[in-house]
């Protein structure tokens, strides 16, 4: 049903022109000659409701990039702690350390949990939690070591840009670079792409003041990749934003994408309203058409960044399996036990299986392959399925 990457004959013939509306044509065609889309043209495609069209346009630059491959990381979600210095309005998962719900696991029990998920394969660990006023230096770093000595091969994909700094500036005191470059001594593999939201200084002063800015989220990850490192970048979108404002933040990736070409993955998250108050409190769930559409637009105005990630947690599996036409090449990974979207109100699954994951993607015409932590396809060299899996449920 799919081309492959480089059939430049596929492709053209699969934008079928007399199927794009009329105020989709130009930009059609830009993308067919791979030419590069103004902000213009994207606030163009995210206010056209010709959702077809979108897929169509966006699974051009999908299939250009990746093929009819569809990956999907086996990966093992921690969060070593909920306790948070800040109260972003649109959090449920942080507390203070009198609240009921606040938790802090130690060393151990982390090491415990990973070490059982590396029996179970993962090739990940992904690692986030509150800007903790309290832990040490020393904490962070006995962490990090301890989790790359159970095996050397395990991706520690860890804190947020506002988590780094945070170590950096409470709590290791000393400059972004040198804190990144000691968490990666002692076994920091990558930094996770959480945190950006929405740039916009106006959104960010009501849905997470006191937060990172724009500048500082990028320059932590600027920095990141300086060094040599890779990330992936997020948007948090559908709560109070304006699509003026979404462009804006996508065309702040493109353009540190453009200067560094750190940035493995885009993954946007719909914003979780079950638990929302305040400002937040009468927004309602996006829809999945705005879901798809957001997805499409992303892909096709994202044309430096190689995958764009359906996170199934706040899609559910089922709509992420349909995203895979929609300009997705991957459905990020099995989790093993997601808490943030979940203490929003979520109700998906808290994991995936490694079957459930490849049956949605085959289901869907593409051919599932297993990635590492930098989306490379391991071509199931690192796969391990245990019978017991397969009862894992799907959304
Ligand atoms: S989003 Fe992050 S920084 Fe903000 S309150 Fe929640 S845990 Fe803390």
């Amino acid at each position: 049903m799919h081309g492959c990457a480089g059939e430049g004959m596929t492709l053209n013939l699969r934008m079928n022109y007399q199927l794009i509306s009329n105020e989709l044509r130009s930009i059609a065609e830009k993308v067919n000659a791979e030419q590069r889309i103004s902000e213009a043209d994207a606030l163009t495609l995210y206010r056209s409701n010709d959702l077809n069209a979108l897929g169509m346009i966006a699974n051009v630059v999908r299939e250009r990039k990746s093929g009819n491959y569809a990956t999907y990381i086996h990966n093992r979600y921690i969060n070593y702690s909920n306790i948070c210095v800040l109260s972003c309005q649109f959090c449920a998962f942080a507390a203070k350390k009198r609240d009921a719900h606040a938790f802090e696991y130690a060393i151990d029990e982390i090491v415990r949990v990973v070490s059982d998920a590396l029996a179970l394969g993962v090739t990940e660990v992904h690692m986030v939690g509150g800007l903790h006023p309290s832990l040490k230096k020393e904490w962070y770093l006995d962490l990090l070591s301890r989790l790359r000595a159970l095996d050397p091969d395990l991706h520690i994909k860890a804190f947020t840009a506002i988590e780094v700094r945070h170590l950096a500036q409470r709590i290791f005191r000393m400059p972004i670079r040198q804190t990144l470059e000691i968490l990666r001594e002692a076994g920091l593999g990558s930094i996770t792409g959480g945190g950006a939201e929405i740039f916009d200084p106006a959104v960010r002063h009501q849905i997470c003041r006191g937060k990172e800015s724009a500048a500082e989220w990028l320059d932590v990850h600027g920095t990141w990749h300086s060094m040599g490192g890779r990330s992936t970048c997020t948007m948090l979108y559908g709560h109070i934003e304006t699509l003026p404002q979404r462009v804006d933040h996508l065309r702040h990736l493109r353009e540190l994408q453009d200067q560094t070409n750190g940035f493995t993955g885009f993954v946007p998250f719909a914003f979780e309203p079950a638990q929302s108050h305040g400002i937040l409190a009468n927004i309602k769930r996006v829809s999945a058409f705005e879901q798809l559409r957001n997805l499409a637009v992303s892909r096709i105005y994202l044309d430096n960044i190689d995958h764009l990630t359906a996170y199934w947690v706040s899609l559910g599996l089922p709509l992420a399996q349909v995203s895979l036409s929609y300009g997705v090449d991957d459905l990020h990974g099995t989790i093993l036990e997601e808490k943030i979207f979940h203490m929003a109100g979520a109700t998906t699954p808290q994991q995936q299986s490694v079957a459930a994951l490849e049956h949605a993607i085959r289901e869907a015409g593409r051919e599932p392959i297993q990635r590492d932590s930098q989306y490379r396809h391991l071509n199931g060299a690192k796969r391990v399925e245990r019978p017991d899996e397969r009862e894992l449920v799907c959304a």
